[in-house]
């Protein structure tokens, strides 16, 4: 089963690592290898400052070392990478407070509906009693789907027809309280950084949670899009400035993602990456673990 799921982030992640590893085949350790992978690391999303943070430390590294040939500098830069990318590793821990309060957001798309279910899993076979807010309350449709889905996995699902998203949070956490539930997921309505009322919204909610709960909500997740690339990192920061987020879920690893934002997230704004998504079903979800992430980066 661990081999499933490090096949597919390891083909998720092919782009960034057939062109990592084609370009130490055999290669000379001089100016024009590190211009590749200068071009190598810029293409893989992980941006400028953690690009040139790694070019800096590898070249260090191999003249301190006195590395000579190609597989050696790149057992040293994997090296590098997972130091940089360690300090985004952090269990989830689930039973810290009665009841958990979390609260998720993230853009249209990002795949946070589907995140919140294998979440949901996640903590239930955890033996974790899960009650979900629907804070989408703009779309019905949305809502009916969220209930049938959570009646078929045992999740109670908290939801109002029309009115407020905050006081939908606030009366979950109400209700959590009350019957003895583990955990509260707060979904809020998918929306775009730039939609600024909407980031007021946010910021009210997770207020309105506080009132509900000293103390809450003790996680507030954005799950964002592994194939955004930089952008995701936008999202990361626009979001950590408004909510100040506790972690993140990157989702689509699976997908075409070139995986190199984690490292500009690392560098930029290192908000703990708790779980990151590998497929569409219920149980691609894995904790992030950095040496995991760099052997399906780097082989
Ligand atoms: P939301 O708008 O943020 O709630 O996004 P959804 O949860 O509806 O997901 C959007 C699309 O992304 C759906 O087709 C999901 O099946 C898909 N999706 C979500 N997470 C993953 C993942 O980790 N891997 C892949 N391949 N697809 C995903």
């Amino acid at each position: 089963e661990k081999k499933s799921w490090m096949t597919r982030l390891k083909a998720g992640l092919s782009k960034t690592s057939n062109t990592l590893s084609v370009l130490f085949v055999g290669a000379k350790i001089d100016e024009a290898l590190y211009e590749e992978l200068e071009a190598a690391l810029l293409m893989s999303d992980a941006g400028i400052d953690a690009t040139d943070y790694l070019l800096t430390a590898l070249k260090k590294k191999v003249k301190e070392d006195k590395l000579l040939d190609a597989a050696a500098v790149k057992a040293a830069l994997k090296e590098l990478l997972i130091e940089l990318l360690t300090p985004l590793q952090k269990p989830f821990e689930l039973g810290r407070h009665k009841p958990l309060v979390m609260m998720i957001s993230g853009v249209n798309g990002a795949g946070k509906t589907t995140t919140i279910g294998k979440l949901a899993k996640h903590m239930q076979s955890n033996n974790q009693s899960v009650l979900l807010a629907a804070g989408d309350t703009f779309r019905a449709a949305a809502r009916e789907q969220l209930m049938v889905w959570g009646e078929r996995n045992n999740v109670t699902v908290i939801s109002q027809e029309s009115g407020d998203p905050a006081a939908v949070a606030y009366d979950s956490v109400q209700s959590a309280k009350a019957r003895g539930m583990d955990v509260v997921m707060v979904d809020t309505a998918g929306r775009l950084p730039t939609q600024l009322h909407l980031m007021e919204e946010l910021k009210k909610i997770k207020r309105v949670i506080g009132k509900g709960m000293e103390g809450a909500p003790h996680e507030t997740l954005l799950v964002i899009d592994g194939n955004t690339g930089q952008n995701a990192l936008t999202q990361v920061k626009a979001f950590d400035d408004a909510l100040q987020l506790s972690g993140l879920v990157i989702t689509k690893l699976d997908g075409t993602a070139k995986g190199g934002v984690l490292a500009a997230i690392a560098r930029v704004r290192p908000v703990p990456v708790y779980f990151i998504g590998i497929g569409e079903k219920i149980e691609d979800l894995q904790p992030f673990v950095a040496a995991e992430f760099v052997e399906a980066l780097l082989g």
